[in-house]
């Protein structure tokens, strides 16, 4: 498969070009919470290609109106600043929910507030599907599984996680939004579909998110020193952003409520993804050793043989072919489009 980020208009000849998707259903109308965001904002640019109405739903937290602006005056796209906390009336047939900051810097800046995005914004559009008979989407997070004892992680697995920890506003409000999605199923019949991403990266992340990827390569570009958590022994799994956008949309259309581990197995230590990214930008930089952060789970790789076997669903861009992209992303982004190719 071969997949180009173009900063103006997405994905060009993106994977699911290549896959009949049986998603040819015309004018569904679509509410994308937190679609200013950097998962969001690719999602909308699927759907709205796919020919679908989209109601972004968005505080601007951590999204950004400029990850939209090239749907600005298309009738079928529509931006309202709200924050999900609040109730809200829609009339819409889907609600892809991802309104929740994501980076541990950006969820431990408030976490009452994350908490209650994740416990009073996720009730709240659970409200607004039970009422208009809408499908529901969660976007939940390999974080349920906490520091995970098995390994690799299967969606049967409880997981090994601290209620108490400076992480769990994000990690126990999103078991509690799962709770709440599969209550609101078995309660009142509402249509849900529950996915766990993993480590997602791609063009459009926020640059000083403090996720390791965006801090890797921005550090390389600005030729600083990558900064390795702990002994970087720990490992992580990366999946490019338009693999985990095409798991989302055959979740949404399947049958399958899940949940369903949504990730890329290629596992990785924080080493080698130093590595990899002095490979990818300049075999020079310098690697720094600093503090981990508290309650950082040791290990995380998804087992995918459930979204495999029931939606049809595998990662296509390994994370040599998906660095690049994002980095030619964030040198534009960095030094401005004129700097734009190679240094
Ligand atoms: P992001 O921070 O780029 O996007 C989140 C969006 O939600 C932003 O646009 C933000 O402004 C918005 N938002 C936050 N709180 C809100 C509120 N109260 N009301 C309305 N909007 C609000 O993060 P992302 O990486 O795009 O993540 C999207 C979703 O996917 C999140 O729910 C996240 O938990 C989940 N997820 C992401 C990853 C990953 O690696 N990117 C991994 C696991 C789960
Ligand atoms: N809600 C909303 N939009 C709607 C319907 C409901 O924001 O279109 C909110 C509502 O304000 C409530 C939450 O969703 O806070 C849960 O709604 P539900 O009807 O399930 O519960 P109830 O209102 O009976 O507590
Ligand atoms: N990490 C790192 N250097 C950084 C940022 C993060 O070594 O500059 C490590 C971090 O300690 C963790 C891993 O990278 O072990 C992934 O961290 P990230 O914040 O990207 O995601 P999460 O912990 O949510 O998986």
């Amino acid at each position: 498969h071969r997949v180009v980020f173009d900063r103006r208009v997405g994905f060009v000849g993106g994977v699911g070009g290549k896959i009949p998707l049986g998603l040819k259903r015309k004018g569904l109308r679509i509410v994308v919470t937190g679609g200013a965001g950097f998962v969001g904002s690719h999602l909308v640019d699927r759907l709205i290609a796919r020919g679908d109405s989209v109601i972004v739903v968005d505080n601007f937290f951590t999204g950004f109106k400029g990850n939209l602006i090239h749907h600005f005056g298309n009738p079928r796209f529509e931006l309202i600043r709200h924050d999900v906390v609040e109730p809200i009336l829609l009339e819409v047939d889907q609600i892809y929910h991802l309104a929740c900051p994501a980076s541990p810097v950006h969820y431990k800046f408030n976490p009452v507030k994350t908490i209650k995005t994740n416990v009073v914004g996720t009730l709240n559009m659970l409200g607004l599907a039970k009422r208009v008979g809408a499908r529901f989407l969660l976007t939940s997070t390999s974080e349920v599984y906490g520091d995970p004892l098995q390994h690799p992680q299967v969606e049967t697995y409880w997981g090994n996680v601290n209620p108490i920890g400076v992480r769990s506003c994000y990690d126990e409000g999103k078991r509690t939004a799962e709770t709440l999605t599969m209550d609101y199923h078995r309660g009142a019949g509402v249509e849900v579909r529950i996915a766990r991403i993993f480590n997602t990266y791609g063009p459009r992340m926020c640059i000083d998110d403090g996720r390791v990827v965006s801090n890797f390569v921005a550090q390389a570009l600005r030729k600083e020193p990558l900064t390795v958590y702990g002994d970087g022994k720990q490992t992580r799994s990366f999946q490019y952003v338009s693999d985990l956008v095409e798991g989302l949309m055959r979740l949404m259309e399947g049958e399958h409520v899940g949940p369903f581990n949504l990730g890329n197995p290629g596992e990785f230590t924080m080493m080698e993804l130093a590595q990899v990214v002095q490979e990818t930008i300049d075999p020079n930089a310098k690697i720094e050793f600093r503090p981990n952060t508290e309650d950082d789970p040791h290990k995380r790789k998804p087992d995918i043989s459930k979204a495999k076997e029931l939606l049809g669903w595998e990662p296509v861009v390994p994370l040599r072919k998906g660095l690049p992209m994002m980095v030619s992303d964030f040198r534009q982004r960095i030094f401005g489009d004129h700097k734009d190719g190679s240094s």
